[in-house]
């Protein structure tokens, strides 16, 4: 029996099951909140079911209490490469529901719109990868191993795909496709992302005799004006990156002292900063410059400093060159009938994690507009979500059967 050729494999995708189950999912709110004690859990066990249907056996590993990592291994007919398809089940709070002109859970198809919170971030890519994968699988072309992965906490801190590497689902593979909102372009470089703390204690004292004890909020704004100097400095040095941008270096929160309190200095005062940088920036050294001269500014006026690095994502970028990337552009060019776009994730998703712990290169791809996510009236175009299955099929088994 000869391979199918391209058309015939895409008559494999269940398109009408594809959509019918991002219905599903958006549906399931899986905002991950412990006030509520809302979870990833329904949109897990919603993977999970779909999956059992297929006749395959998920594996759940409970990341947190009620938080499980869904991941699907298929192997194929004979040995081959190993390829990740990754995906996140939770989505953001829908924020205030005054801002929506329809219900952030409707999941309702409008004008080829499908409607609501996680539409685009991330359930259509979400579903797509499942039935791609399910479609591969039908045809008899699937070879080597597909690593499903739909996985919790993108949003927050990754524990999810932090929990993934580290129980050594990506061992030996070639690379992943992250499924994220991206238009249709394809992501061939991500921001990194680094979060600090900063924390200096002074000593406190009374407002009317402030020498008595160590105020930290000069010392804080000294920092404040370090990271902007730093900010410029790196824009200056590196320049903007094509696809990325610039480099920023941005306060996020500051602390320190009471409203109730005016007369009283206060003993600690925070600022967390979020900077965002382009493959060119040495994560460790800018980290090192940002520790160092919080040590000399809490020398020079009396406090102690802390520097906390909350988290540490390297930028990611791949070479248009690289198996993934041609196979995906063949892909789209065959399905969507037009050359792609190249671009860059202003954000940062799995893949940097991906990355940064399990070395693997990686590309993002998937339907959904890049910047209606975590915005009011969130939808993903129904063409899109069956575009992107279609070329995430091409792509796999022209990956799968290439070899490494
Ligand atoms: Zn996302």
């Amino acid at each position: 029996m000869s391979a199918p050729s391209s058309n015939e494999l895409l008559g494999y995708l269940d398109t009408q099951g594809l959509i019918d189950f991002t219905q599903r999912l958006v549906r399931i709110p899986s905002v991950n909140d412990p006030a509520t004690g809302s979870t990833e859990m329904g949109a897990a066990h919603a993977v999970i079911e779909l999956a059992e249907g297929f006749g395959w056996t998920p594996i759940v590993d409970e990341v947190r209490q009620g938080r499980p990592n869904v991941i699907i291994q298929l192997r194929g007919s004979t040995p081959g490469p190993h390829l990740i398809f990754e995906g996140h089940t939770d989505v953001v709070s829908e924020g205030s529901r005054d801002l929506w002109d329809f219900d952030p859970y409707s999941g309702d198809i409008v004008d080829g719109r499908l409607l609501g919170r996680g539409s685009a971030d991330m359930k259509g890519g979400l579903a797509a990868m499942l039935f791609a994968a399910r479609a591969l699988q039908l045809s008899g072309e699937l070879v080597g191993t597909l690593t499903l992965a739909a996985l919790i906490d993108e949003e927050e801190l990754m524990l999810g795909v932090k929990d993934f590497v580290a129980k050594g689902y990506c061992n030996e593979a070639i690379g992943a496709i992250v499924c994220e909102p991206e238009a249709g372009e394809i992501c061939i470089t991500q921001k990194g992302a680094i979060r600090l703390e900063v924390r200096l204690h002074g000593r406190i004292s009374h407002g009317a005799m402030p020498t008595k004890g160590i105020n930290p909020i000069p010392a804080l704004m000294k920092v404040l004006t370090f990271a902007h100097e730093t900010e410029i400095e790196l824009q200056r040095e590196y320049g903007e990156d094509p696809l990325l941008g610039a480099i920023s270096i941005t306060p996020t929160v500051l602390q320190a002292g009471s409203r109730v309190q005016l007369n009283v200095t206060p003993s600690v005062a925070i600022a967390d900063f979020d900077l965002r940088t382009t493959p060119l920036v040495d994560h460790a050294r800018l980290i090192d410059a940002f520790i160092a001269e919080v040590g000399r500014i809490a020398e020079a006026t009396g406090c102690r400093g802390e520097v906390e690095v909350i988290d540490d994502r390297p930028p990611t970028d791949i070479s248009p060159d690289a198996d993934l990337v041609r196979s995906l552009t063949a892909a789209h060019r065959r399905v969507v009938g037009a050359e792609p776009t190249y671009g860059g994730v202003p954000g940062t998703t799995d893949g940097t994690i991906l990355h940064r712990d399990a070395h693997l290169p990686v590309v993002v791809y998937g339907p959904g507009g890049k910047w209606i996510a975590h915005q009011a009236n969130e939808f993903v175009e129904v063409t899109e979500v069956i575009a992107a299955a279609k070329v995430y099929l091409l792509a796999a088994r022209e990956l799968l059967h290439e070899g490494p």
